[in-house]
């Protein structure tokens, strides 16, 4: 079925080259290194202007904290509305289909349709892994597409690309429908887990390899609708009590933003 084998199609007369198109990169988490420092210990006792030794208790040691705050919302917004003016730029004059795949990446493609604010089309995609336990990356796909894709310039917006292989198998499944140009949209490239070289046109953050929660991205099918990307370190105690994402997610939460 795959028959138009693993080349993008070739891109139509506009330069689509993301113009120094370089992801911002999400360096190491907030407070990852600092929650590590050993805490200077204090003296046991400090001596009083008096005679009377005051005594200082050891400092206790915080745990590192189950979630954090990896890109705020202005940052994200700030990214989203550049990504836009590029494909405006881009597309100059063509009318992209925008292809979205649920339901990770709805949240990306509404703020980027109107960051944009260009003629295009949004469609609609579904598919499930095969077998969720293993990374073959062969897909069902459970909701195809409405539009026709023939002669049409396809771009993929994708909320993260993890190991490559969903998307890998998406382009591949688009690519025999005969697009005039298919490429990729990512919000968040996670580089350090990919399996499947998978060429991205234009990217919004590089990740590190922790689990995100967020902007579109679920935590068991919740948390899509929160405007910020959160970096979820110990599940289960989120799981347990999911405040921890109401606390990481306030501006003032402790370690800021990395990407800002
Ligand atoms: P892959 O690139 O491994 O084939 O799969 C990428 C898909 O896995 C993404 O589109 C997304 O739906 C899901 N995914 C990957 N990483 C994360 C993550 O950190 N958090 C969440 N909630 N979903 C993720
Ligand atoms: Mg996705």
């Amino acid at each position: 079925m795959n028959t138009a084998g693993d080349q993008p199609v070739p891109s139509p007369g506009p330069a689509l080259t993301a113009p120094g198109d370089h992801p911002v990169r999400v360096p190491g988490l907030p407070g990852a290194s600092a929650g590590d420092q050993p805490v200077p210990s204090l003296p046991l006792a400090l001596t009083a202007p008096g005679d009377q030794p005051v005594l200082v208790s050891e400092p206790a040691l915080e745990p590192p904290p189950a979630v954090r705050l990896l890109v705020d919302r202005e940052t994200l917004q700030e990214r989203v509305a550049e990504l836009g003016a590029e494909l405006r730029a881009d597309y100059e004059g063509v009318e992209p289909v925008m292809v979205s795949v649920l339901r990770g990446g709805v949240v990306f493609l509404a703020d980027l349709v109107r960051a944009a604010a260009m003629p295009c089309r949004v469609d609609f995609m579904a598919i499930s892994r095969f077998d969720a336990s293993e990374d073959t990356g062969v897909v069902r796909i459970e909701k195809d597409l409405d539009l026709d894709l023939s002669g049409a310039h396809v771009l993929v917006v994708e909320d993260i690309v993890d190991t490559g292989l969903t998307l890998t198998y998406l382009l591949r499944v688009l690519a025999t429908r005969g697009p005039a140009s298919l490429r990729v949209c990512a919000l968040l490239d996670r580089r350090a887990r990919r399996i499947v070289d998978v060429p991205l046109s234009y990217v919004g953050f590089e990740v590190p390899d922790v689990f995100l929660v967020g902007y579109g991205l679920d935590l068991d099918e919740r948390e899509r609708g929160r405007s910020e990307l959160l970096a979820v370190d110990d599940l289960d105690a989120v799981r347990a009590d999911p405040v921890l994402l109401d606390l990481a997610a306030r501006p003032d939460a402790a370690g800021g933003s990395a990407a800002g």
